[in-house]
């Protein structure tokens, strides 16, 4: 019915407890308002000081955002190269890197960010993230226009002289926290990629002084493929507003993702047909998403292995009865949702189950969306297949993802379920136990800066605060407990 669709009969329930606003016309991003029937509910409490720092945000990003005066202003400063007074609205500009995986995770810190510092979040309209997410800010949109006057911004990496790391290390800024903005440039560029730790003193964005330099500088360009959120944990000017705004702090890319990352149409077409053709009637959905990182070479053989020897052992998957070869009447279904980019472990798993009955009975019905057996880049459909399948293992209730996954982590988190990881391999070989369960449901900040700010020497980021540690499926990185 036509009834359905307005926004006034949207309830409560299906705006995630005043997470989302009804503010949009639900025809434009179906997915905004019905993610939420096809996924478990959240078991982690929303706090209300969150949604009121949304609220506000929202109000921001409107008065500010690209085509209003203040906007204008804004750019005006940035062409002259010349900074005044402080202005009243202030900017970090977000441009994707690394897979889709990495570009929520640093998409959604980089929001994080944002909400801290009272800046407006806006990002790059690159031809490779268009039509994969909503617009999410009402009234307002979160593209920088064709005329920006911040031209080649794929060319910014950890070399470049505008970047805060280049500039201090040059003393090309003054990093006294008292200096005036007018002492400053408009303009700072911010590189927290992987690499960000080797060259010049980029990992000093974590560092509490240099956050209030960065604060009056007008605009900032940051670019990261990281889920950098327990780096910000690490500030202690922060500490106080997170705290309020994450009573519960693994929730933060749980609650900030569903907040803010909602697939387009085209996206969530691909995501109905799929669940609906296949996954709808089953009783228990079981997602298992199985990566091959050049880092943790193994064969498809023995990663096969592996998945077979996790979800028995951990009794996710029935084993098989040779005894047996009828169905009985009774059996239920579960459906097992493949994501690779290989069809080996899908054929297998789904060969396995159709030769043979199973230990309890149950049928088991194994599906695949796709197979693009390798990682492409700027290729729209290629990138929206990903968004999908991260959608579709969201709406999973156990799941099984890679060790050290951005891909896996975006899907247990938004669906606030721990995952168990298929543990990396050594020496081309599966460990043994082959998969343990995570800790909680927030993901690895894989490259943390390792610096000790008072002193300003290298440190152990997994050691310097209680609530910030090593993460179970990835040494280097750390992560919130
Ligand atoms: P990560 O490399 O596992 O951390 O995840 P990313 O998402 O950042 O990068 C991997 C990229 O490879 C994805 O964005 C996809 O383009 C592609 N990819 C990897 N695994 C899959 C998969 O299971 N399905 C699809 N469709 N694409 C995948």
């Amino acid at each position: 019915s036509t009834e359905g669709t307005t926004t006034a009969t949207v309830s409560n329930d299906r705006l995630l407890d005043g997470l989302l606003l009804p503010d949009f016309d639900e025809q434009s991003c179906l997915s905004r308002y019905q993610s939420m029937l096809y996924r478990k509910a959240s078991s982690y409490a929303l706090s209300s000081y969150l949604i009121s720092k949304l609220r506000t945000y929202e109000q921001l990003h409107k008065k500010c955002g690209p085509n209003t005066p203040l906007f204008q202003k804004s750019l005006q400063q940035l062409k002259s190269n010349h900074s005044t007074d402080q202005l009243e609205c202030n900017y970090v500009l977000w441009s994707p890197l690394g897979g889709i995986g990495n570009r929520m995770l640093s998409l959604v810190s980089t929001f994080l960010y944002a909400l801290l510092t009272n800046r407006v979040m806006l990002i790059q309209q690159a031809a490779d993230i268009s039509d994969l997410f909503c617009e999410p800010f009402p009234g307002s949109t979160w593209y920088i226009p064709p005329d920006f006057p911040i031209k080649n911004l794929e060319g910014y990496n950890i070399h470049s002289q505008n970047s805060y790391g280049y500039m201090v290390s040059h003393n090309l800024i003054n990093d006294d926290p008292n200096s005036p903005p007018s002492a400053l440039p408009p303009f700072v560029y911010v590189h927290l990629r992987y690499n960000y730790a080797q060259k010049d003193l980029h990992t000093r964005f974590f560092c509490e002084s240099d956050q209030e330099v960065i604060n009056k500088i007008n605009w900032v360009l940051l670019k990261s493929d990281n889920y950098f959120v327990p780096g910000l944990f690490m500030i202690p000017k922060y500490e106080q507003e997170l705290e309020r705004m994450f009573p519960l702090k693994e929730t933060v890319f749980h609650h900030l993702g569903r907040y803010l990352l909602h697939p387009s149409n085209s996206v969530w077409g691909l995501v109905m047909r799929f669940h609906n053709s296949y996954l709808a009637k089953t009783k228990e959905r079981i997602g298992i998403q199985a990566r091959i990182f050049l880092w943790a070479p193994i064969s498809i053989d023995e990663l096969y292995k592996q998945i077979v020897a996790c979800t028995q052992q951990e009794l996710i998957l029935p084993e098989i009865n040779p005894k047996q070869s009828l169905v009985p009447n009774e059996a239920t279904t579960s459906a097992v949702l493949v994501a690779s980019l290989h069809a080996d472990f899908y054929e297998r798993l789904k060969d396995m189950y159709y030769t043979h009955t199973t230990t309890t009975g149950e049928i088991i019905s194994v599906y695949q969306p796709s197979h693009e057996e390798k990682q492409q880049f700027e290729q729209q459909l290629h990138n929206q297949k990903a968004l999908a399948e991260i959608w579709l293992l969201s709406f999973s209730d156990v799941l099984v993802t890679t060790a050290a996954s951005t891909f896996g982590y975006v899907s247990y988190s938004l669906a606030g379920i721990k995952p168990w990881f298929l543990v990396s391999s050594k020496d081309q070989k599966a460990p043994d136990p082959p998969c343990h369960r995570a800790v909680t449901i927030d993901v690895c900040f894989h490259s943390p800066p390792n610096l000790n700010c008072k002193t300003r020497s290298k440190a152990d980021t997994g050691k310097l605060v209680r609530h910030v540690r090593h993460c179970e499926d990835f040494e280097d990185g750390v992560k919130l407990f």
